[in-house]
């Protein structure tokens, strides 16, 4: 099983590839993830990358391409793989082909989750991650323990810097104008699914089963 999420910050692709990596044993290929913990390190790519996080834009393409090329190529990937966040651009994508055709990969699917605007700030502000953990919470929509602490560790929540509404409206932004023109180059390619994402995380992950199923 070899998919891209695609879909604007707070969709939900983070939620769904984590059900999925339950369900079908294959990696999570989280490019903010990666990058994330680049930052996290201070290492000279996550020096690079912080500004155009920050500022909510996108990090050049042949950061972001490097990074999954060599993330592809190891060992638990032969079965298959969850792309989320990636690829963002056209010439990801392309760069994508690319780098799938020489290990001799196919994608199965583009699975695009689609959500009104008004949600998905209302989604992006109310995000928590556990910092011990890395499990994914909403403050109203998937709350965490009473005391505000993770429900699966105890550890304690945090929210990312990009989740603040000023770089949230930048980021739908950049997604209107770089990441959207993605959803009609798949669909040429035969391979877009689209799916509601406004339905709860369960129909939602349902709905994905479903269309794997057939793909
Ligand atoms: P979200 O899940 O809210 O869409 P991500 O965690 O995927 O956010 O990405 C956070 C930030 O990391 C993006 O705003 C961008 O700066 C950077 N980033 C992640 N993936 C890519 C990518 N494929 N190309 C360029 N920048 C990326
Ligand atoms: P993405 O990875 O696309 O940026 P996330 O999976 O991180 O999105 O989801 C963004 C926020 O919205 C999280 O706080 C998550 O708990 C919540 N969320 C995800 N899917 C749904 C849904 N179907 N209904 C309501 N809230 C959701
Ligand atoms: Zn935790």
């Amino acid at each position: 099983m070899k998919i891209i999420l695609l879909g604007p910050p707070g969709a939900g692709k983070g939620t769904q590839a984590v059900m999925l990596v339950e369900k079908f044993g294959i990696p999570q290929i989280s490019t903010g993830d990666m990058l994330r913990a680049a930052v996290r390190d201070k290492s000279p790519m996550g020096l690079k990358a912080k500004e155009y996080m920050d500022a909510g834009g996108l990090v050049p393409d042949e950061v972001v391409v490097g990074i999954v090329r060599e993330r592809l190529q190891l060992d638990d990937c032969a079965n298959g793989f969850i792309l989320d966040g990636f690829p963002r651009t056209v010439p990801q994508a392309d760069a994508l082909k690319l780098v799938l055709s020489d290990l001799g990969k196919d994608l199965d699917a583009v699975i695009s989750l689609t959500v009104d605007t008004e949600a998905l700030v209302e989604r992006l502000t109310g995000r928590r991650t556990c910092s011990a953990c890395g499990k994914g919470f909403h403050l109203s929509f998937d709350p965490p323990a009473e005391d505000g602490s993770c429900s699966a560790c105890g550890g304690e929540l945090t929210q990312r810097a990009d989740d603040q509404e000023a770089t949230i409206r930048n980021r739908l932004d950049v997604y209107l104008a770089q990441t959207a023109p993605l959803e009609d180059y798949y669909q040429r390619a035969g391979l877009l699914k689209a799916v509601d994402g406004m339905q709860s995380m369960q129909t939602v992950q349902e709905a994905i089963q479903a269309i794997l199923q057939d793909a």
